[in-house]
């Protein structure tokens, strides 16, 4: 019954990647799972839903994978928020700090009508400096931020507290 699947059975973790000591979650295995699949986006898609969202924001790479099934299941469109210099266009964006060194995020100037409710979504939630950037530049465009949807929570990490937003993920590790 797909209210019970366990969809961590479908998750690997890798070890040592990309860098010694770190456990990586991957969802290729998820992804390659078709009823596995499925249900992920069902999930999201209902927790998505309820925000009344006008439009879904990824965040390059993996937060495409989620947004663009969720949007043709919600009948909304969908933009990508990418890394310096891969949109093309006007765009605007936001450095932000790492833990070594700096960033950007970009999305172009007109991907988000002021005022827009949108639900921004990634594969996995960390730290939580890689949304919390994702939300600054939204709001920098007029996007009224209203929740962040995540596949996958470490919880440990706490990053949902760094986001003044809502935020869901149906998978979670404590
Ligand atoms: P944060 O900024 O620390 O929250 O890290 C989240 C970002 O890094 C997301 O864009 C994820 O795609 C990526 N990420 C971090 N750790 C993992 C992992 O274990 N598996 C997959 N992606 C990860």
């Amino acid at each position: 019954d797909s209210d019970t699947m366990d969809l961590k059975r479908v998750i690997r973790n890798i070890p040592d990647f990309p860098k010694p000591g770190i456990l990586f979650y991957d969802i290729s295995t998820l992804l390659a799972d078709a009823p596995a699949w499925k249900e992920t986006v069902r999930r999201l898609a209902n927790r998505v839903r309820a925000y009344q969202p006008d439009l879904l924001v990824g965040i390059e790479s993996r937060g495409f994978l989620s947004a663009a099934p969720l949007a043709v299941e919600l009948g909304l469109g969908f933009a990508m928020i990418r890394k310096r210099g891969k949109l093309p266009g006007t765009t605007i964006g936001h450095d932000y700090a790492l833990e070594y060194g700096e960033d950007r995020v970009e999305i172009q100037a007109d991907a988000v009508k002021h005022g827009q409710r949108v639900v921004l979504l990634d594969d996995l939630l960390a730290t939580g400096g890689t949304a919390a950037a994702g939300i600054t530049l939204l709001r920098s465009v007029g996007a009224e931020v209203v929740s962040a949807a995540f596949i996958i929570e470490l919880a440990f990490l706490r990053g949902r507290e760094r986001l003044d937003v809502a935020v869901d993920s149906i998978i979670t590790y404590d």
